[in-house]
């Protein structure tokens, strides 16, 4: 693993590419910044939101809305600060009108936010709401069956804890998910001081089998097809 520096610098190079990015044609045109996500480049713990809304697409920061004030309050209750966690979203467009994510988009944003945790290389990852948790579960689990049960989870090349919680603005309105919500917010420091997650064992490439030599001609005019997919 490079060091935080050298992180920090590739980073920052990700940052100017997704301002370029034209991926989403509807959300390029349409945005006024790129939200790339804000905080401690070497930060322990990471938030994956939904997307930017109005107010972030405005200050291109992450969660500077109500939805972010409630976010800063529950940190504080647990004595951290935004400056101490590094804040994403799953799309670093804002949607027009806030309509959800579509899933060609996601698919056209996720390897942003895969280096992201690449080289921020967060011990704990804290998805917020449903998109951010179904996308780095890789599983279609609604946040009410798994929130507030941390799990070690491979993310890209990296392992982490996830800690599903609930969307702060989901939490905004209805007392009973801010209930949960925080309940799960105060369960955070004990997950972050869980031991570092140990990487899966390596799979064993699976020894080459012969190739029968009437089937090698076969294989080899396969093989630039084959390499074209990857
Ligand atoms: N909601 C999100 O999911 N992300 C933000 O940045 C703001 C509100």
């Amino acid at each position: 693993m490079r060091d935080a520096g050298e992180r920090r610098e590739a980073l920052k190079e990700l940052l100017m590419t997704a301002r370029a990015c034209t991926h989403c044609a509807e959300l390029a045109a349409t945005r006024t910044t790129v939200v790339f996500g804000a905080g401690n480049a070497d930060a322990d713990l990471m938030f994956v939101g939904e997307a930017p809304g109005a107010n972030e697409d405005e200050q291109g920061l992450p969660f500077v809305g109500a939805a972010g004030k409630l976010l800063e309050t529950l940190l504080g209750e647990i004595g951290l600060s935004r400056a101490e966690v590094f804040i994403a979203n799953v799309l670093k467009c804002r949607p027009p009108g806030n309509r959800d994510p579509r899933p060609g988009e996601i698919e056209n944003c996720t390897p942003y936010l895969l280096r992201q945790v690449e080289l921020v290389a967060p011990r704990v990852i804290c998805t917020l709401g449903n998109f951010a948790t179904k996308l780095l579960r890789d599983d279609p689990a609604g946040i009410t069956r798994v929130h507030g049960r941390p799990e070690v989870r491979t993310i890209g090349a990296h392992t982490v804890r996830l800690f599903p919680v609930y969307h702060p603005a989901a939490a905004l309105y209805t007392p009973s998910t801010l209930e949960a919500l925080r309940e799960d917010f105060h369960a955070l420091p004990g997950v972050l001081a869980l031991p570092v997650p140990a990487a899966p064992e390596p799979v064993e490439p699976e020894e080459a089998q012969p190739v029968p030599a009437e089937d090698e001609a076969v294989a080899e005019q396969q093989q630039p097809e084959q390499l074209g997919l990857f």
